[in-house]
């Protein structure tokens, strides 16, 4: 690397699957900034000590991913966002070693920036999923004012430990019963399924009232069943890579000193990366 440069990376096993390199690495050229943005392929009884001596590997941050998002929580300093979801993404030295998880505003911001006023008037969200994802995303909701969030969990204990978690407007429901959906003004699928080689999410959209935006946190295939359903239905949505792209922008800022900004350029090489279109 040139004098002066610095260095980023994103923590995983396997993290081959990555796509924050090809972000990062992009604003880098973007902005002029001397830099580079790799991937650390980690085992988890390797990690602690891989944080530990992060600056010494020449590193001024990095971003966490599956399966260490919870060891980089409990190895740093977390700001309050990261303590209260349980998780961190980002990690930064700023005289020790800070964290933050930035997948609450990847997912707001996201939301946003593809369906403005989503959030006004709106009572109730309906989540699929309780894993890490939906952590986040609860989170997020809880932030803008939310006051029924229904957690719709194929393990109806995460769903239940979500509560616990984040208090009373989290509303734990059975998997199966879509009758949830009948006056949600968002629905955010949180899980695994839609994505390439997993099932489908199956839900009946035509209870969602006209006004419901429908977001979705796969985006491989960036067009999911359930975004390709709710298009059909003429619900604007938010896709999972919006939110990748949005949760990426304050690492980046932490690290390199520029908030950069998501260019069309920037979402049409991502998409192409992912082998599809916006459809
Ligand atoms: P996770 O912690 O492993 O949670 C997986 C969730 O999916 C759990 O709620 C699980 O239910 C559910 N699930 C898995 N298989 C299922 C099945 N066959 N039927 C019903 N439910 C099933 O994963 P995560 O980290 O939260 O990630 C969830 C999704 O979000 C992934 O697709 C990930 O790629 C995506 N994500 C996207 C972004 C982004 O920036 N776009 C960021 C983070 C995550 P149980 O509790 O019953 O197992």
């Amino acid at each position: 690397m040139t004098p002066g440069a610095r260095a980023a990376c994103v923590i995983g096993w396997p993290v081959k699957h990555s796509r924050s390199p090809l972000i990062h690495n992009y604003w880098l050229k973007h902005y002029g900034i001397a830099g580079e943005y790799r991937r650390e392929e980690v085992p988890p009884e390797k990690f602690a000590d891989f944080v530990k001596k992060l600056a010494a590997r020449g590193y001024v941050g990095a971003n966490v991913t599956v399966p260490h998002k919870e060891a980089a929580l409990s190895l740093s300093q977390p700001d309050d966002r990261a303590r209260a979801v349980g998780a961190a993404n980002t990690l930064w030295l700023d005289g020790g070693l800070r964290s933050t998880n930035t997948d609450v505003e990847g997912f707001l911001d996201n939301l946003d920036a593809c369906a403005p006023q989503w959030d006004r008037d709106l009572h109730k969200a309906v989540v699929f999923g309780a894993g890490g994802a939906a952590h986040a995303v609860v989170y997020g909701l809880i932030t803008r004012g939310f006051e029924r969030i229904v957690v719709v969990n194929r393990t109806r204990s995460r769903a239940e430990a979500l509560r616990e978690r984040f208090g009373k407007q989290v509303r734990p429901a059975d998997w199966g019963h879509d009758i949830v959906l009948a006056d949600a003004g968002l629905v955010v699928n949180a899980t695994t399924l839609g994505m390439e080689q997993q099932p489908d999410l199956t839900v009946d959209l035509g209870r969602l009232p006209s006004h419901a935006v429908v977001a979705d946190l796969a985006y491989v295939p960036l067009v999911t069943p359930l975004i390709r359903g709710a298009t059909a239905r003429g619900l604007r949505t938010a896709d999972g890579l919006g939110m990748l792209l949005h949760q990426a922008v304050r690492g980046f800022a932490l690290w390199f000193g520029k908030t950069p900004a998501i260019t069309a350029e920037l979402r049409a090489l991502a998409e192409a990366d992912l082998g599809t279109s916006a459809g």
